[in-house]
């Protein structure tokens, strides 16, 4: 199935993302997890990938159950900062074999002490490579609050043009907590000529640690609104996580209503806090 094609005006789809068990783990520690989400109904599940490149077969194995097993439509990351066009080409032959059809294509981030491979340097040529292959449906990664290495939000715009262009048929964003940071991005896609649709990343934050870690990878903003309410129950468990649900809420309902084309939740392999926000936003979709 080409995901592209769930995209409707006036609807919005809701997704989800996983990742594979830790290397210490075995695979079959995730597929509890994998099942739970499959019940909920996502239009389709993300399977995240390790830039090193050590779990690609994880992330193969997994898409493959949730697309095979449970019938869920999926799109397997495929990162290529390390990785050599024959790498690659072995990857895309053991998805095309597990009946995979759509590929997150990302560059990935540069893991420290490793020297990147040169046979591509961003996401919009490893995007051209899978299109050239061929037989994928192929989508792009991209960043309400601009990318950390990008030189400014304009030339990131420029560049997100060009894997638009290279074959990317849409686009996951970042996760943010600021909704009007993401409408921004928006009009400064339309204006760069990016017509395709953008799904909106929203992490629920249920605990301290996640919340510090997100932000130093990643860089999200954190406005007042959130700051307060991390502040204020941050040695709560319970009212924390409850109150990080119900901040995600918030931000789907105001993106649902402003007509986003979807929503791709970061599960972190969490299914109760994936139940609770699909059953407090499903009939909004
Ligand atoms: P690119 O699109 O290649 O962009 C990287 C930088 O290069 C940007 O600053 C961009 O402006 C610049 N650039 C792009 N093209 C050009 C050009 N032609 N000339 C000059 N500059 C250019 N990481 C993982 O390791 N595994 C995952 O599974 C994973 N999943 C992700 C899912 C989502 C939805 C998102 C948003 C990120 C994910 N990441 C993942 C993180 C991602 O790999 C990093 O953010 C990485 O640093 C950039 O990847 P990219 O594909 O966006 O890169």
């Amino acid at each position: 199935m080409n995901i592209s094609d769930l995209y409707k005006k006036d609807k919005t789809i809701l997704s989800f993302e996983v990742f594979p068990p830790k290397k210490t783990s075995p695979i079959e520690s995730v597929y509890g997890v994998l099942e739970e989400l499959c019940a909920l109904g996502p239009a389709y599940i993300s399977v995240t990938y390790g830039a090193g490149g050590t779990a690609a077969d994880n992330t193969l194995a997994i898409a493959s159950k949730i697309k095979n097993d449970y019938g869920i439509e999926t799109t397997a990351h495929l990162t290529c900062v390390n990785s050599d066009k024959e790498q690659v080409t072995e990857v895309l032959k053991k998805l095309r074999e597990n009946n995979i059809d759509n590929i997150l294509a990302l560059r990935g981030d540069r893991v420290p002490d490793v020297e990147p491979k040169t046979d591509f340097r961003y996401a919009s040529e490893l995007t051209a490579f899978i299109k050239q292959f061929g037989g994928f449906h192929v989508a792009g990664a991209c960043y309400p609050e601009t990318h950390p290495e990008a030189e400014d939000d304009i030339s990131d715009i420029i560049n997100l043009k060009k894997k638009v262009d290279a074959g990317a048929e849409f686009l996951i964003s970042q996760l943010f907590f600021d909704n009007n940071l993401f409408y921004d991005f928006r009009k400064r896609c339309l204006l760069a000529g990016i017509d395709v649709p953008i799904e909106a990343g929203i992490m629920p934050v249920v605990n301290k640690n996640q919340i510090q870690r997100m932000v130093s990878l990643c860089g999200a903003s954190l406005p007042a609104k959130f700051s307060k309410i991390m502040n204020r129950y941050e040695d709560n468990p319970e009212a924390l996580r409850d109150a990080g649900i119900a901040y995600a809420v918030d931000q789907c309902v105001d993106l649902i209503s402003s007509g986003v084309s979807g929503i791709h939740l970061y599960t972190m392999n969490n299914p109760y806090v994936a139940r609770k926000i699909t059953e407090a936003i499903g009939k909004l979709l």
